[in-house]
């Protein structure tokens, strides 16, 4: 797994973010920080907020990389990895659902980062996607509808793709979203079922169901872009095909339907036996919504599918869509000629489990 937090030591007293450079050439910015010298024990850095020694990698291994940096905590956050595609901001930890297989389960405390966040933004790699999580970030709508105003004013090229459980917008929303920089913003939104019984189950809160189509009817007026998400799991997988067609009928505003395989890490680890659907052995439901969106001419994508896992039929569907950071392969993976191609398996995936499923095309 690629680690994203750095042992350090700094000579600062608080807080900051800067981008790492080698070359004296590359100083765009104030906020950027030198390479001095690397050691057999790491490397050392001096910037704007003076030296950062970091322990563990060599100045080539973080070149490009915007850190916040913690003195007082002695480590380093990589927020924006200049060679990965998949960079996310944690905002916020605090969720207001409680979803039953939640990767990343909630605290009740918050710790406000969003001006780190927005130092960063301002320093990510040209035409950079920076996706943004939680918990859950709408909680706190009006600091992360300015960071992503103020960073797209400043940065054209960037564009932002935000998860949220759409449980807050609303009419007093729309003009707000309307502007044309909202334009370079996705909204990636869970929707588990088309039953509001079982989507309201599955996100842990009565009522989830009826409040996120209040969002998506504020969303559609604003124009805004929505990929619809959908994790597969025992309680919702017959009703796949049923929510497909409600996608067809209803939500055909939308930008992209993702349907996406379980994570074996927060809340479904303990569950994973009660929760995770083999689509291996039981691709008929997927099947079946997948055709029903295609016909309908709804994007439809299959998340987290390793591609030797899905039907040859289905296959173009399945993107490698994990993260580089938490993406595994087994050993058996190594002949395959689609790898490159295939989302592997979460690092934190049950190897007995893959193993068995590894088949090299
Ligand atoms: S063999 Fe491995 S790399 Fe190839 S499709 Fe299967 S899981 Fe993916």
């Amino acid at each position: 797994m690629i680690p994203l937090t750095l042992q350090i030591a700094a000579e600062a007293d608080k807080a900051f973010v800067t981008r790492l450079r080698t070359d004296s050439g590359q100083l765009q910015d104030e906020m950027d920080s030198l390479l001095l010298a690397d050691d057999e024990g790491g490397t050392v850095f001096a910037g704007h907020r003076g030296l950062i020694s970091i322990d563990g990698f060599n100045g080539e291994e973080l070149a490009g990389d915007v850190l916040l940096v913690e003195p007082e905590m002695g480590r380093a956050e990589r927020l924006l990895r200049s060679q990965s595609a998949h960079n996310t901001l944690l905002v916020t930890e605090r969720c207001d659902q409680l979803c039953v297989m939640c990767s990343q389960p909630p605290k009740k405390t918050h710790v406000d980062r969003f001006d780190h966040f927005k130092d960063a933004c301002l320093l990510a790699e040209a035409d950079s996607v920076i996706g943004i999580s939680g918990g859950e970030p709408t909680l706190y709508k009006a600091e992360l509808l300015d960071l992503v105003e103020t960073v797209l004013t400043r940065r054209p090229d960037l564009t932002f793709h935000i998860l949220t459980n759409a449980q807050h917008f609303g009419h007093e929303d729309i003009a707000k979203l309307r502007a044309p920089l909202y334009d370079r913003v996705a909204w990636g939104i869970p929707l588990y079922s088309s039953v509001p019984a079982v989507h309201d189950f599955i996100v842990g809160k009565q009522g989830a169901f009826q409040r996120l189509h209040a969002s998506l009817g504020a969303l559609l007026q604003a124009g805004a872009r929505i990929e619809l998400r959908t994790v597969l799991m025992s309680s919702n997988l017959a009703d796949l095909p049923a929510l497909s067609q409600y996608v067809a009928a209803r939500l055909r505003f939308i930008e992209t339907w993702s349907v996406m395989q379980l994570e074996n890490i927060g809340f479904a680890k303990n569950r994973w036996s009660e929760l995770f659907v083999d689509h291996s052995r039981q691709f008929d439901p997927i099947g079946k919504a997948v055709d029903h969106a295609l016909l309908h001419g709804i994007d439809i994508r299959l998340f987290n599918f390793p591609r030797c896992s899905v039907p040859a039929s289905y296959r173009a569907l399945a993107p490698a869509s994990i993260s580089d950071w938490k993406r595994k392969y087994q050993p058996a993976c190594a002949p395959c000629s689609e790898r490159d191609l295939c989302s592997g398996f979460f690092e934190w995936h049950p190897d007995d489990e893959a193993g068995t499923k590894v088949t090299p095309l």
